[in-house]
């Protein structure tokens, strides 16, 4: 068995709706679902005129290899709706593998761990929050010492809810 972190953002219709919809494809094609971060709200980062995102990362235990995982979670992005439009736009959730296992892998279809990680707080907060001691396999940092480290000037607000 294989344990993956996979990050969950959108800023587009009702995201707590997308988020709860997620758990439910994610545990019947992926995996089971073993941790859920909280959910943290960010300004948009890239492109700056559009919503707010939420964003939360998860923990799945799968027998998936990693680029089957990425077929399926890309099968779930689309039956929620998601439309693939400009870069960095809005959208209802997009799904991104950041872990998994210690695997490294660097091909233009799947780089893991996810490359811009150590950069976005968005993510690197909710990932310290479930797994602040895992050790990144390329820098050979933990994910809290990434964060305490991580330049990103875009702050991440945790929100009180809880939709698992
Ligand atoms: P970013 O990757 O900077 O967060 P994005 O999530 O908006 O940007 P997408 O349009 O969702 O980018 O994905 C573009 C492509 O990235 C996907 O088609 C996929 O093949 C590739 N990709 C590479 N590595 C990963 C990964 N670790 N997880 C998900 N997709 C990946
Ligand atoms: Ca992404
Ligand atoms: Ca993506």
């Amino acid at each position: 068995m294989n344990t993956a972190y996979l990050l969950l953002g959108g800023n587009e219709g009702d995201t707590t709706l997308y988020l709860q919809s997620a758990y439910g494809l994610i545990s019947a094609s992926c995996g089971a679902i073993i941790q859920y971060s909280p959910v943290y709200q960010t300004a948009a980062w890239g492109l700056q005129e559009q919503p707010d995102f939420l964003n939360q990362v998860i923990a799945i235990h799968t027998t998936l290899s990693p680029f089957i995982l990425l077929e399926k979670i890309q099968d779930i992005e689309k039956e929620l709706g998601r439309q693939r439009t400009i870069k960095w736009g809005q959208r209802t959730l997009d799904i991104d593998i950041l872990l998994y296992d210690d695997v490294v892998i660097d091909t233009p279809l799947l780089t893991i761990p996810h490359p811009s990680t150590p950069m976005r707080r968005f993510t690197l907060a909710p990932l310290a929050a479930i797994a602040p001691a895992y050790v990144h396999p390329v820098l050979k940092k933990t994910i809290q010492e990434l964060l305490d480290e991580c330049p990103d000037p875009l702050p991440t607000l945790r929100l009180d809810i809880n939709l698992h």
